[in-house]
């Protein structure tokens, strides 16, 4: 395992406030590391800051060798950054707008197979403004890899979905590890950590209060006396879901 990202001492001040105090932690290439705190916590500036999006105050970052202070472009370079959804012109088809990024990053793209991809291959001419929710979400997960990237960055790309859609991109993302891409990934939902995330770091108030693989912090917390009531329930409701309901996406989703 090498390490791809490095940040140490990270500090961002929005003015007087200070929304990161001074956060250490390093990615492993081809991992899914999950970044997981309350709203506020500062997830979106550190990712921000990385993605060379915003300006810190201090610390250093590095990216796959590459100082976010003297080579910022060839950080840009390697990651592939989700955009928020607001950020697709509404009225052109997936295939322009695919044509229109791969002109921007100077790539030639294979628009049908990028759309496979996501399983959107046939709504190739469907204008963006006509998806659903997480056909958005697939295909703005889609538009990162067209720089093809060693790196991607998903802030909270399940947020919204239903239980189908969320699964599916579940195994988007698995597939996109798979692939030896980096995935980090910002999430409310600890059953998708748990799922997805070879590693997590929890961040409160601008802190860094643990960092480990799911598994090894669940440990901790039982091993130091955490007990909660015993469930004889061998499903829950999301389960009850997914059985009358099915696996498979639906066409609005
Ligand atoms: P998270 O993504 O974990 O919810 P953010 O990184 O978005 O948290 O925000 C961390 C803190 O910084 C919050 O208190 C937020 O209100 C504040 N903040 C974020 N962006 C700005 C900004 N542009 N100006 C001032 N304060 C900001
Ligand atoms: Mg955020």
């Amino acid at each position: 395992m090498s390490v791809i990202i490095s940040v140490q001492n990270l500090v961002k001040h929005y003015d007087k406030f200070e929304a990161v105090k001074g956060i250490s932690f390093e990615v492993e290439q081809g991992e899914i590391f999950g970044l997981l705190g309350p709203n506020g916590a500062g997830k979106s500036t550190t990712l921000e800051i990385i993605e060379t999006l915003r300006t810190k105050t201090s610390g250093t970052v590095v990216v796959d060798g590459f100082d976010l202070d003297k080579d910022p472009n060839s950080i840009k370079k390697i990651i592939g950054v989700q955009l928020q959804t607001s950020g697709f012109y509404p009225g052109l088809n997936l295939t322009e707008l695919i044509e229109m990024f791969s002109g921007l990053y100077n790539r030639k793209t294979d628009a049908g197979k990028l759309l496979d991809m996501v399983n959107l291959r046939d709504k190739a001419k469907a204008k963006y403004k006509a998806l659903s929710g997480g056909q958005k979400q697939r295909f703005s997960i889609a538009t990162t890899f067209i720089n093809q990237p060693k790196i991607i960055f998903l802030d909270e790309p399940t947020t919204g979905l239903d239980p189908q859609a969320r699964r599916n991109l579940w195994e988007l993302i698995k597939n996109i590890r798979q692939s030896g891409t980096t995935v980090i990934i910002t999430t409310h939902y600890m059953d998708e950590a748990e799922v997805l995330c070879d590693r997590v770091a929890i961040i409160d108030s601008g802190r860094i209060v643990a960092i480990d693989t799911p598994d090894g912090l669940i440990d901790k917390l039982v091993s130091s006396g955490f007990q909660k009531p015993k469930t004889v329930k061998q499903a829950n409701l999301e389960d009850v879901f997914i059985q009358l309901t099915g696996h498979d996406l639906r066409a609005e989703a």
